[in-house]
Protein backbone atom coordinates (compact mmCIF):
# COMPACT_ATOMS: atom_id res chain seq x y z
CA UNK A 1 0.00 0.00 0.00
CA UNK A 2 3.09 2.30 0.04
CA UNK A 3 2.35 4.15 -3.02
CA UNK A 4 1.37 7.25 -4.84
CA UNK A 5 -1.60 6.17 -6.67
CA UNK A 6 -2.92 8.62 -9.54
CA UNK A 7 -5.64 6.55 -10.90
CA UNK A 8 -8.30 8.30 -13.76
CA UNK A 9 -7.25 11.60 -13.36
CA UNK A 10 -9.26 13.94 -14.86
CA UNK A 11 -9.05 17.76 -14.30
CA UNK A 12 -9.73 21.00 -15.72
CA UNK A 13 -8.74 24.19 -16.26
CA UNK A 14 -12.38 26.47 -16.85
CA UNK A 15 -13.72 24.56 -18.75
CA UNK A 16 -11.11 23.09 -20.74
CA UNK A 17 -10.06 19.60 -19.70
CA UNK A 18 -6.48 18.62 -19.33
CA UNK A 19 -5.75 15.64 -17.78
CA UNK A 20 -7.74 13.12 -19.16
CA UNK A 21 -7.83 9.94 -17.36
CA UNK A 22 -4.42 9.66 -16.22
CA UNK A 23 -2.92 6.48 -14.73
CA UNK A 24 0.52 6.09 -12.62
CA UNK A 25 1.46 4.52 -9.79
CA UNK A 26 4.52 5.03 -7.99
CA UNK A 27 5.94 3.15 -4.82
CA UNK A 28 7.80 4.65 -1.99
CA UNK A 29 11.64 3.44 -3.26
CA UNK A 30 10.99 4.49 -6.77
CA UNK A 31 12.01 7.38 -8.91
CA UNK A 32 9.76 7.44 -11.98
CA UNK A 33 10.08 10.31 -14.64
CA UNK A 34 7.34 11.60 -16.87
CA UNK A 35 8.42 12.61 -20.07
CA UNK A 36 6.59 14.75 -22.57
CA UNK A 37 6.28 17.30 -24.72
CA UNK A 38 5.23 21.06 -23.74
CA UNK A 39 1.34 21.73 -22.77
CA UNK A 40 0.83 18.24 -22.08
CA UNK A 41 -0.64 18.94 -18.93
CA UNK A 42 2.87 17.92 -16.76
CA UNK A 43 2.47 20.65 -14.82
CA UNK A 44 -0.63 20.33 -14.12
CA UNK A 45 -0.66 17.31 -12.49
CA UNK A 46 2.01 18.71 -10.33
CA UNK A 47 -0.59 21.83 -9.40
CA UNK A 48 -3.55 19.17 -9.32
CA UNK A 49 -1.51 17.09 -6.70
CA UNK A 50 -0.46 20.45 -4.92
CA UNK A 51 -3.85 21.25 -4.62
CA UNK A 52 -3.85 24.56 -7.15
CA UNK A 53 -7.14 26.18 -6.32
CA UNK A 54 -7.42 27.23 -10.28
CA UNK A 55 -7.58 23.65 -11.55
CA UNK A 56 -11.02 21.36 -11.07
CA UNK A 57 -10.62 17.51 -10.40
CA UNK A 58 -13.16 16.11 -12.94
CA UNK A 59 -12.76 12.67 -12.20
CA UNK A 60 -10.75 10.18 -10.52
CA UNK A 61 -7.94 10.11 -7.34
CA UNK A 62 -5.09 10.33 -6.03
CA UNK A 63 -4.27 8.36 -3.32
CA UNK A 64 -1.13 8.54 -0.89
CA UNK A 65 -0.50 5.12 0.68
CA UNK A 66 -4.17 4.31 0.10
CA UNK A 67 -5.56 7.71 1.32
CA UNK A 68 -7.29 9.87 -0.98
CA UNK A 69 -5.37 13.35 -0.87
CA UNK A 70 -8.15 15.01 -2.60
CA UNK A 71 -10.82 17.35 0.10
CA UNK A 72 -7.45 17.82 2.27
CA UNK A 73 -6.14 21.43 2.02
CA UNK A 74 -2.32 21.73 0.62
CA UNK A 75 -0.75 21.85 3.91
CA UNK A 76 -2.59 18.60 4.83
CA UNK A 77 -1.16 17.15 2.14
CA UNK A 78 2.03 18.26 2.97
CA UNK A 79 2.06 17.21 6.29
CA UNK A 80 1.39 13.41 5.05
CA UNK A 81 4.36 13.87 3.14
CA UNK A 82 3.73 14.85 -0.16
CA UNK A 83 6.24 17.66 -1.60
CA UNK A 84 6.10 19.37 -4.90
CA UNK A 85 8.71 21.38 -6.41
CA UNK A 86 7.63 23.93 -8.65
CA UNK A 87 8.87 24.47 -12.58
CA UNK A 88 8.30 28.10 -11.82
CA UNK A 89 8.38 29.14 -7.82
CA UNK A 90 6.80 31.89 -6.36
CA UNK A 91 8.43 35.06 -4.79
CA UNK A 92 7.30 35.05 -1.68
CA UNK A 93 8.61 39.12 -0.54
CA UNK A 94 9.41 39.37 3.62
CA UNK A 95 9.44 35.82 3.87
CA UNK A 96 12.97 34.47 4.78
CA UNK A 97 13.90 31.28 3.24
CA UNK A 98 15.38 30.01 7.07
CA UNK A 99 11.95 31.24 8.33
CA UNK A 100 10.02 29.78 5.86
CA UNK A 101 11.66 26.33 5.90
CA UNK A 102 11.66 26.72 9.77
CA UNK A 103 7.54 27.60 9.47
CA UNK A 104 7.48 24.40 7.42
CA UNK A 105 8.88 22.04 9.41
CA UNK A 106 7.37 23.57 12.94
CA UNK A 107 3.89 22.90 11.16
CA UNK A 108 4.23 19.65 11.25
CA UNK A 109 5.27 19.34 14.79
CA UNK A 110 2.63 17.81 17.13
CA UNK A 111 0.91 20.92 19.24
CA UNK A 112 3.13 22.75 21.76
CA UNK A 113 6.29 21.28 20.55
CA UNK A 114 9.27 24.11 19.37
CA UNK A 115 11.69 22.90 16.75
CA UNK A 116 15.34 22.65 18.42
CA UNK A 117 17.14 26.58 16.91
CA UNK A 118 20.35 25.35 16.93
CA UNK A 119 19.76 21.57 15.33
CA UNK A 120 17.64 23.51 12.49
CA UNK A 121 20.12 26.05 11.42
CA UNK A 122 22.78 23.04 11.51
CA UNK A 123 21.17 21.17 9.26
CA UNK A 124 20.04 24.08 7.20
CA UNK A 125 23.65 24.93 6.76
CA UNK A 126 24.80 21.36 5.90
CA UNK A 127 22.22 21.07 3.41
CA UNK A 128 23.24 24.56 1.59
CA UNK A 129 26.21 23.77 1.74
CA UNK A 130 25.73 20.50 -0.53
CA UNK A 131 23.60 22.44 -2.93
CA UNK A 132 26.70 24.76 -2.99
CA UNK A 133 24.42 27.90 -1.65
CA UNK A 134 26.10 31.05 0.34
CA UNK A 135 24.89 31.33 3.83
CA UNK A 136 23.51 34.88 2.64
CA UNK A 137 20.75 33.23 1.42
CA UNK A 138 19.33 31.99 4.28
CA UNK A 139 18.33 35.74 5.26
CA UNK A 140 17.22 36.52 1.82
CA UNK A 141 13.29 36.41 0.71
CA UNK A 142 12.40 33.16 -0.87
CA UNK A 143 13.17 33.23 -4.67
CA UNK A 144 12.83 37.01 -4.51
CA UNK A 145 15.17 38.39 -7.35
CA UNK A 146 16.69 34.48 -7.32
CA UNK A 147 18.02 33.51 -10.74
CA UNK A 148 16.08 30.57 -12.43
CA UNK A 149 19.02 28.28 -11.00
CA UNK A 150 18.42 29.85 -7.50
CA UNK A 151 15.40 29.05 -7.26
CA UNK A 152 16.02 25.64 -8.09
CA UNK A 153 18.06 25.01 -5.76
CA UNK A 154 16.18 26.92 -3.31
CA UNK A 155 13.09 24.28 -4.08
CA UNK A 156 15.61 21.16 -3.55
CA UNK A 157 16.89 23.21 -0.11
CA UNK A 158 13.20 22.89 1.24
CA UNK A 159 13.04 19.06 -0.33
CA UNK A 160 16.31 18.06 1.55
CA UNK A 161 15.19 20.13 4.55
CA UNK A 162 11.22 18.93 4.82
CA UNK A 163 12.43 14.78 3.52
CA UNK A 164 8.86 14.24 1.88
CA UNK A 165 7.57 10.44 1.30
CA UNK A 166 6.72 11.34 -1.96
CA UNK A 167 8.53 14.35 -4.03
CA UNK A 168 7.29 15.49 -7.10
CA UNK A 169 10.20 18.09 -9.09
CA UNK A 170 8.81 19.67 -11.91
CA UNK A 171 11.28 20.60 -14.59
CA UNK A 172 13.34 20.82 -11.85
CA UNK A 173 16.54 21.06 -14.55
CA UNK A 174 14.79 24.30 -16.52
CA UNK A 175 17.44 27.23 -15.75
CA UNK A 176 20.51 25.34 -14.62
CA UNK A 177 23.52 25.01 -16.27
CA UNK A 178 25.66 21.62 -16.28
CA UNK A 179 27.07 22.61 -13.01
CA UNK A 180 24.20 23.57 -11.06
CA UNK A 181 22.39 20.40 -12.86
CA UNK A 182 24.90 18.04 -11.39
CA UNK A 183 24.97 19.77 -7.94
CA UNK A 184 20.99 19.68 -7.76
CA UNK A 185 20.73 16.04 -9.02
CA UNK A 186 23.29 15.03 -6.34
CA UNK A 187 20.82 16.56 -3.88
CA UNK A 188 17.97 15.09 -4.99
CA UNK A 189 19.81 11.36 -5.14
CA UNK A 190 20.95 12.19 -1.55
CA UNK A 191 17.48 11.52 -0.94
CA UNK A 192 16.76 8.65 -2.55
CA UNK A 193 16.05 5.37 -0.84
CA UNK A 194 13.54 2.96 0.51
CA UNK A 195 11.59 5.65 2.21
CA UNK A 196 10.75 7.91 -0.57
CA UNK A 197 8.99 7.99 -3.93
CA UNK A 198 9.65 10.65 -6.80
CA UNK A 199 7.98 11.78 -10.02
CA UNK A 200 11.05 13.50 -12.04
CA UNK A 201 8.90 15.61 -14.64
CA UNK A 202 11.34 16.69 -17.41
CA UNK A 203 10.90 18.03 -21.08
CA UNK A 204 14.71 16.63 -21.68
CA UNK A 205 16.27 13.69 -21.44
CA UNK A 206 19.36 15.17 -19.79
CA UNK A 207 18.24 15.34 -16.07
CA UNK A 208 17.88 11.40 -16.46
CA UNK A 209 21.87 10.84 -16.97
CA UNK A 210 22.36 12.34 -13.36
CA UNK A 211 18.85 11.37 -11.64
CA UNK A 212 18.29 7.63 -12.99
CA UNK A 213 15.17 6.57 -13.04
CA UNK A 214 13.46 3.10 -12.81
CA UNK A 215 10.93 4.04 -14.69
CA UNK A 216 10.43 6.72 -17.83
CA UNK A 217 6.07 7.60 -18.26
CA UNK A 218 5.54 9.28 -21.72
CA UNK A 219 2.40 12.00 -20.98
CA UNK A 220 -0.04 12.76 -24.56
CA UNK A 221 -2.73 15.51 -24.14
CA UNK A 222 -3.02 14.29 -20.38
CA UNK A 223 -2.59 10.88 -20.49
CA UNK A 224 0.53 8.43 -20.01
CA UNK A 225 0.75 6.62 -23.39
CA UNK A 226 3.85 4.53 -22.82
CA UNK A 227 5.98 3.34 -20.40
CA UNK A 228 9.27 1.64 -20.09
CA UNK A 229 12.60 1.80 -18.38
CA UNK A 230 15.24 4.64 -18.37
CA UNK A 231 16.20 3.73 -22.09
CA UNK A 232 13.03 4.96 -22.96
CA UNK A 233 14.46 8.24 -22.24
CA UNK A 234 17.00 7.72 -24.61
CA UNK A 235 14.81 6.74 -27.37
CA UNK A 236 12.81 10.20 -27.10
CA UNK A 237 15.91 12.15 -26.82
CA UNK A 238 17.16 10.06 -30.26
CA UNK A 239 13.81 10.01 -32.08
CA UNK A 240 11.44 12.75 -30.09
CA UNK A 241 8.38 12.46 -29.11
CA UNK A 242 6.19 11.76 -32.19
CA UNK A 243 6.53 8.49 -32.81
CA UNK A 244 4.72 7.72 -29.96
CA UNK A 245 1.85 10.47 -30.50
CA UNK A 246 1.39 8.21 -33.96
CA UNK A 247 1.29 4.50 -31.86
P1 LIG B 1 3.33 21.10 -19.59
O1 LIG B 1 3.78 21.31 -18.18
O2 LIG B 1 3.34 19.67 -20.00
O3 LIG B 1 4.07 21.95 -20.56
P2 LIG B 1 0.88 22.38 -18.69
O4 LIG B 1 0.28 21.50 -17.67
O5 LIG B 1 1.61 23.59 -18.23
O6 LIG B 1 1.79 21.52 -19.68
O7 LIG B 1 -0.27 22.87 -19.68
C1 LIG B 1 -1.18 21.98 -20.27
C2 LIG B 1 -2.23 22.75 -21.06
O8 LIG B 1 -3.00 23.52 -20.15
C3 LIG B 1 -1.65 23.72 -22.06
O9 LIG B 1 -2.44 23.67 -23.21
C4 LIG B 1 -1.78 25.05 -21.38
O10 LIG B 1 -1.92 26.08 -22.29
C5 LIG B 1 -3.03 24.85 -20.55
N1 LIG B 1 -3.03 25.69 -19.35
C6 LIG B 1 -2.18 25.57 -18.29
N2 LIG B 1 -2.42 26.49 -17.35
C7 LIG B 1 -3.44 27.25 -17.84
C8 LIG B 1 -4.16 28.39 -17.36
N3 LIG B 1 -3.87 28.93 -16.18
N4 LIG B 1 -5.15 28.87 -18.13
C9 LIG B 1 -5.45 28.29 -19.32
N5 LIG B 1 -4.83 27.23 -19.84
C10 LIG B 1 -3.83 26.71 -19.11
MG1 LIG C 1 5.33 22.32 -17.34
Amino acid sequence: MNTLSIRNLHASIGDKPILRGLNLEIPQGEVHAIMGKNGSGKSTLAKVMAGHPDYTVTEGDVLLNGQSIFGMEPDERARLGLFLAFQYPMEIPGVTIANFIRAALQARLPEGDELEATEYYAQLYKKMDELGMPRSFTSRSVNEGFSGGEKKRCEILQMAMLQPCYAVLDETDSGLDIDALKIVSSGVNALRGPEVGMLVITHYQRLLNYIVPDKVHVMTEGQIVLSGGKELALKLEAEGYDWVTAL
